[in-house]
């Protein structure tokens, strides 16, 4: 194992990532500043110009600050978007005002997409238990359904904001402007499982249930492209979703990292979901915002180091998505002595105080807690 000299990152990432002294996430990050962006943004523009019948892209989103700044972006280029979303049945007080004010306050036209919760749900147990993971089946729907749109549709494009494989880990260059494909949906946000691994011969689903869950053939795919605005515009997430207060976007104050923009609305992400990532990968989702942080240069890498310990005792509910999910109450004493064994301490609630360093605490703003927890709106019916 080999660790970066300037981050806190090594070679263990799940992305997968290369270390020479510095990292190739930090190193693909140094392109920034080299780039010529409005050439970026002209490149693309003319691939841009095709333009669909009613719509000329899809807006995959979950309602947080960073799909804010992506619809500001895609109507400044002057295009018509379909917003797609689907509910994930996570959302707080916090996350409805945010998505339905994100529709509202553009005045776009949106499709919001309710899975089946029995099917949702026995498919969150699944990989639960397979992978420790309780967000994947949400993923998989994310990645797949608003593609699904365009090619229903017939509208040529997708807009994504960040790629990942480039922001998190350099896998690729800017430059080389890479596209959405069933490989990268798989490597990069359903860490290399897919909706069949995800079943496999545990969740007792009908296989008509899952189509949405399924990635289109890309035969059939046509010439349906997706985007990455990460490539062509010079991504700063905490700036700019710093800026996304002037549209409305309520930021949420959480226990476990000093970013109020990054899925804020959800009732698990920094909860129990970010105690499920330290058991599976070593370290918490605070982890990467302090590298992001590194990178743009508001954090020394000492100071990110002391944060990331004090983040990392932070303590998270378990109990309430678990209630949730339809455990019985020994059923949770039971998951939690059998599978969270060595985290008990992290169990909890308590608050802390956390002095975050001047050049970050700038682009913060005053971040509210949520009202109720996990309002399902939609198919909110529990079977
Ligand atoms: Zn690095």
């Amino acid at each position: 194992m080999a660790e970066c000299k300037k981050c806190l990152y090594n070679t263990k990432h799940p992305f997968g990532l290369s270390v020479n002294e510095t990292c190739s996430g930090c190193d693909t990050h140094e392109e920034k500043y080299s780039i010529d962006w409005e050439k970026r943004r002209e490149k693309l523009e003319s691939i841009l110009k095709k333009r669909g019948k009613r719509y000329d892209c899809v807006v995959p989103v979950v309602g947080d600050a960073e799909d804010y700044y992506i619809l500001s972006k895609v109507l400044e280029l002057g295009l018509n978007p379909l917003v797609v979303s689907v509910n994930d049945y996570f959302k707080n007080d916090i996350g409805w005002h945010n998505i339905h004010n994100l529709i509202t306050y553009f005045d776009v036209d949106s499709i919001m997409f309710n899975p089946d919760i029995r099917v949702y749900k026995d498919l969150i147990r699944t990989s639960l238990r397979k992978f420790d993971h309780i967000l994947l089946p949400f993923l998989t729907l994310h990645t797949s359904f608003p593609v699904h749109i365009a090619k229903e549709r017939n509208i040529p494009f997708l807009i994504w904001g960040q790629n990942q494989a480039v922001e998190q880990v350099g896998k690729f260059s800017h430059y080389d402007s890479v596209e959405m494909s069933e490989w990268s949906r798989k490597e990069h946000d359903l860490f290399r499982t897919d909706i069949d691994t995800l079943i496999g011969n545990g969740a007792q689903v009908d296989y008509r249930d899952l189509n949405y869950y399924k990635y289109p053939k890309i035969s059939s795919l046509g010439k349906v492209r997706g985007l990455y605005l990460s490539n062509y515009f010079k991504w700063d997430p905490l700036k700019q979703n710093h800026s996304t207060l002037k549209f409305g976007f309520k930021p949420q104050e959480n226990r476990s990292s000093f970013d109020i923009y990054e899925r804020a609305g959800s009732s698990v992400y920094y909860e129990f979901h970010d105690l499920l990532k330290l058991k599976r990968v070593g370290y918490r989702k605070v982890r990467d915002h302090l590298v992001r942080e590194i990178r743009h240069g508001r954090i020394s890498k000492e100071e990110a180091i002391s944060l990331e310990e004090k983040y990392s005792s932070s303590k998270v509910d378990v109990r309430r998505f678990l209630k949730w999910l339809g455990s019985t109450k020994s059923g949770i004493e039971w998951f939690i002595m059998h599978r969270l064994k060595g985290f008990e301490d992290l169990i909890g609630e308590s608050e802390i105080e956390i002095e975050i360093p001047k050049e970050i605490d700038k682009l913060l703003l005053k971040a509210e807690k949520p009202g109720r927890e996990f309002i399902t709106i939609g198919k909110g019916v529990s079977i």
